[in-house]
């Protein structure tokens, strides 16, 4: 046999080859799985090439390296083959662990395949010698050989569908992976050299036509790495652009996200906006006509938010729709929709059964949002009047069913807030009523249309007039005169109370000027204030100037504020409340009885006077237990010194009642109903007239 020899730098360089070569295949892998539509065929074409084309250049490189006692040479057409075999086995192999799973009973076929094709691409190479006589190969180290290339390609294969997906780590295992493949690449082949024997005197029929050794094996290196490297560094200028795109594309659908949210939502409270509701309506309606179940819309308005915005700033306000939003979803079940669909409007969608679970869930609602909210170091309280729709029943789409809630709310402001209402069909005229009124409000102050009446306080029991109370009329072009419990609550909504309460103390103050030039002296004006006019931030100015303007003292103006309006705020209230009285201005709380007023808070309020809510009043000769207030409210009165009016006094029987009890003044129907200035000077002097004959 002949002996044959390698060439140390030339094995080292088949060494490198088949690590480049491994490295070089399973980085096309990923590629291929990660790319899509065409251009995963471009990659598995141009993968399959470098990674043939490597490998079998290992092997060639590693047949360069070795030499016989005898010239040498490989035939061109099977070296050729050898090739093809590489190429071929390569892109069976990348096609495989570019398929989405590899169950092990194709990885073993797989691994059969290709290491079949290895050890195919590798006697074919060494037939391409054609050696004469034949190439005797060991048959138990030409099996190992077979069994290196199969569980080599085993490893590999699994190996490189392993590592197929991209991740920041993966180049590093890639590049362990490519050394334990190349190693075995090279195993395989060395074994299959070893198995190889060449009996003396053979001869190599490719040494004379077949291509020349020392270039060869320059040309093939060169050719190789260069294959290699280019495969690389395109593999790793699309993998960049293909992971900038990819941030593009994740970026852009994030923005995309961000604008539909945005879109969808309120800014500040988070909620669903009204367009969101509207879609999420829609869907409420069709899943109950789809399932015959039913659902409650309610619509929800705050109480008294415009005066807490108006008396803390929009900061504040925001703030507090903020608390309320929390609220309303801490109690609500995660199922249900609420959107914010205005300043301080919110609407539920809730799934009920019957319209009793519907109030239930609203009295939840009252009592959450009742409950005192601490914002911006300030402890706020507010309460919430909420119209409720079912579905079916109070609508058949949703603008219908909005609108009826949307009356059923005003329906429940009207009751006194703090309260829930469902819908009913006679509500709906109201609403339109409602907003027709609002309209004409609007110019009703410019218009001149409002008008004071003004209504005597007499010193208990019958006399002398102690002072007179403005009340606000609004002589209507068409409807005459409406009262003011028709039209405050609604200029109360519409903020025009502001401006209306400002014209009522003017005129007022106008009027005190006239009759105390005419020498009522003795008489003071007692003017209301809105809860809304009562926190608003210039009250006190305006006080001030109408006084200046009418040149009166501030001791004959009373401002008659409720007492639930100056228990909503305590703390504010007290502070207005004070600059008032230490400009000299009377307070009363009027409606006295009705709120929930504190002993502790009401001795500490500055007022002079108390009026007994004609509630109490109206039942006082029957009730026993009204007759216990009212003279539970005078002791009180008495002793925090207030002077006690009752209001409301209709019968004799009452006025002599109130007076036992010890009411300082009366003010009612049987003394003196409200009256325009002119009618009331009239009476009056008419009163006189008769107490003069008497
Ligand atoms: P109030 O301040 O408690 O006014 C007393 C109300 O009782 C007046 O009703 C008066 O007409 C009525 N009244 C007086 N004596 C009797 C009586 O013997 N029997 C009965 N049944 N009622 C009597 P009015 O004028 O309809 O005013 C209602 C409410 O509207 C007032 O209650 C007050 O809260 C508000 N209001 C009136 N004018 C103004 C105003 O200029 N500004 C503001 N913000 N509110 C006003
Ligand atoms: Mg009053
Ligand atoms: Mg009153």
């Amino acid at each position: 046999m002949f002996d044959g020899s390698y060439n140390t730098s030339l094995v080292l360089f088949s060494l490198v080859v088949a690590i480049l070569a491994s490295y070089t295949a399973l980085d096309m892998a990923g590629r291929i799985t990660t790319a899509e539509g065409k251009s995963a065929h471009w990659w598995l074409a141009g993968g399959s090439g470098a990674m043939g084309l490597g490998i079998w250049s290992m092997h060639f490189i590693g047949m360069l390296a070795f030499s016989l006692p005898i010239p040498l040479g490989y035939d061109a057409l099977i070296t050729l083959l050898s090739l093809l075999i590489a190429i071929a086995t390569s892109a069976f192999a990348l096609w495989l662990v570019s398929q989405k799973e590899l169950p092990w009973l194709r990885l073993g076929c797989g691994a059969l395949l290709m290491g079949t094709g290895v050890a195919g691409m590798h006697y074919t190479g060494m037939a391409a010698m054609r050696m004469t006589p034949g190439i005797r190969y060991i048959p138990s180290i030409f099996c190992l050989s077979v069994l290196i290339a199969i569980v080599a390609s085993g490893v590999a294969l699994w190996i490189a569908f392993r590592l197929r997906r991209q991740s920041s780590q993966v180049w590093l295992l890639r590049a362990g992976a490519g050394v334990v493949m190349g190693c075995a690449i090279v195993g395989m082949h060395y074994t299959g050299m070893a198995a190889a024997q060449f009996p003396l005197g053979s001869a190599c029929g490719a040494a004379r036509d077949g291509v020349s050794i020392g270039w060869l094996a320059l040309v093939i290196i060169i050719v190789t790495l260069a294959v290699l490297a280019i495969a690389l560094i395109i593999s790793v200028l699309d993998l960049r652009l293909e992971s900038r795109t990819m941030a593009l594309a994740i970026s852009l659908a994030e923005a995309n996200q961000e604008l539909t949210h945005l879109a969808l939502h309120d800014n500040l409270t988070k909620l669903p906006n009204r367009v969101l509701f509207e879609d999420r309506l829609d869907q409420a309606i069709r899943g109950a006509d789809r399932e015959k179940t039913r659902f409650g819309l309610m619509f929800m308005d705050l109480d008294g938010f415009k005066a807490i915005n108006d008396a803390y700033g929009h900061h504040t306000g925001d703030l507090l729709l903020v608390e309320v939003a929390q609220r309303i979803v801490g109690n609500v079940r995660a199922q249900d929709t609420i959107a914010r669909v205005g300043g301080d409007e919110f609407v539920l969608i809730t799934n009920v059964g019957e319209p009793t679970d519907a109030a239930t869930v609203a009295d939840k609602l009252l009592r959450a949002i009742r409950e005192p909210f601490q914002v911006a170091g300030h402890e706020l309280r507010v309460s919430a009047s909420i119209g409720i729709a079912m579905y079916p029943g109070n609508g058949v789409h949703q603008h219908e069913l909005l609108t009826n809630a949307d009356a059923a709310m005003y329906h429940a402001k009207a009751l006194g807030r703090n309260t829930s209402c469902f819908f009913e069909v006679s509500m709906n005229a109201n609403v339109h009523e409602q907003l027709q009124l609002a309209q004409d409000l609007r110019s009703a102050l410019e218009r001149r249309e409002l008008i004071l009446h003004y209504q005597p306080k007499f010193e208990a029991p019958n006399g002398p007039i102690t002072g007179v109370e403005a009340l606000v009329r609004w002589a209507h072009p068409t409807r005459g005169l409406i009262p003011p419990d028709e039209f405050i609550p609604l200029a109360e909504k519409t903020g025009l109370i502001v401006p209306l309460d400002e014209w009522v103390l003017n005129e007022a103050c106008r009027q005190m000027r006239e009759w105390r030039d005419a020498g009522h002296t003795s008489w003071t004006m007692a003017v209301n204030l809105s809860a809304l006019q009562f926190s608003h931030a210039r009250l006190v100015e305006t006080v001030r100037e109408a006084l200046q303007r009418h040149a009166l003292e501030p001791r004959c103006l009373t401002l008659e504020i409720t007492e639930s309006t100056a228990m909503r705020d305590a703390d504010a209230s007290l502070k207005i409340l004070q600059q008032l009285h230490d400009m000299g201005v009377r307070i009363s709380i009027d409606d006295f009885g009705t709120g929930y007023s504190s002993l502790l808070y009401l001795k500490r309020l500055p007022a002079s006077e108390l009026k007994i809510d004609r509630g109490f009043i109206r039942d006082l000769a029957h009730d026993t237990e009204d007759a216990a207030i009212v003279s539970a409210i005078v002791a009180l009165g008495q002793t925090l010194n207030l002077k006690i009016v009752a209001e409301g006094v209709e019968t004799e029987a009452q006025q002599q009642f109130l007076t036992r009890l010890g009411c300082n003044s009366l003010q009612g129907f049987l003394l003196g109903r409200p009256m325009p200035a002119a009618q009331f000077i009239e009476t009056i002097s008419q009163i006189d007239v008769l107490d003069g004959v008497a």
